[in-house]
């Protein structure tokens, strides 16, 4: 039986490519995303792998939509074996001007929306012995910048709930990783060159040269294959005791 990955914020940027990986290695894909093209998305790939897909535009903002979302899909596919928590946000402000409902949409989505996600495919991994949650946080989950306090709030906040589902799903076969990367030129990156340029005042080219690849040792855009490769490794049987860890893919960037 084909093993199904359900992933966030999978029909745009970083999450379409494990979406991808995923499906490209036979698994089943329950996709979500708030993209109005998120059903295409959805059937295109299927198509293309020869996998079933469905899709889920579940606002991860309401936790009744995130359990929705998953007992949809566990009656769909049977069961999920893979959560890819990926869905994020971001907004890039100076403490003092940043607007409180974009602190609480970043709280929501990027932190809050990975417990209520994990609580809810919990149950059914303790059951089968066997489950994979990977979480894509950021260098920011173990680093911070100036003007992003609640992105590596919520980066951080993720960082230690890894360790703890570890830790809780050791007895059961359930893993739970992170992936930090770096810059990863998607959607979400190309909102924050504009962001950061104003924030900076600097042209979107300086920003992109002077406090993006700045801080990775080395200068390229982290690629997005790189990261799915990862997630699938993390999600195989051989990682079984890979668990409670944060994975930089960044350029050397939390090296230092
Ligand atoms: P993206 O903007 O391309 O994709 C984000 C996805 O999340 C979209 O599908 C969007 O619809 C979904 N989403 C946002 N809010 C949602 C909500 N309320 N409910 C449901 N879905 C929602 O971004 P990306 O660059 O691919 O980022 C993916 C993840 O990788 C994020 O968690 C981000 O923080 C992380 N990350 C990105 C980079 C980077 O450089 N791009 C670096 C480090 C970490």
């Amino acid at each position: 039986m084909k093993k199904t990955a359900l992933i966030t914020g999978s029909t745009s940027g970083i999450g379409l490519a494990i979406a991808r990986c995923f499906a490209k290695a036979g698994y089943n894909i329950a996709f979500n995303g708030l993209e109005a093209n998120g059903a295409e998305i959805a059937a295109e790939v299927g198509k293309e792998f020869g996998i079933k897909t469905s899709f889920s535009p579940a606002n991860l903002m309401k936790p009744e939509a995130i359990q929705a979302m998953v007992a949809e899909a566990e009656t769909f596919f049977g069961q999920i074996d893979v959560l890819v928590n990926n869905a994020g946000v971001q907004f890039v402000s100076p403490v003092e001007d940043f607007p409180i409902e974009k602190w609480d949409l970043i709280i929501g989505v990027n932190m809050s929306a990975v417990f209520h996600t994990s609580k809810a495919v919990w149950k059914g991994m303790k059951a089968r012995g066997f489950g994979r949650i990977i979480n894509i946080t950021s260098a920011h989950g173990l680093r911070a910048s100036e003007f992003k306090s609640a992105y590596v709030t919520s980066k951080h906040g993720v960082t230690g709930l890894t360790k703890v589902l570890a830790l809780e799903g050791a007895p059961f076969g359930i893993t739970c990783n992170a992936i930090c990367p770096g810059y990863v030129r998607t959607p979400l990156v190309e909102g924050q060159i504009k962001d950061q340029a104003k924030a900076h005042n600097m042209t979107e080219e300086e920003v992109i040269e002077k406090v993006m690849l700045k801080k990775q040792a080395i200068k390229d855009f982290v690629s997005i294959e790189a990261l799915g490769e990862l997630a699938l490794f993390l999600a195989s049987e051989t990682a079984s005791e890979l668990t409670g860890v944060s994975i930089p893919v960044d350029g050397g960037w939390t090296a230092q």
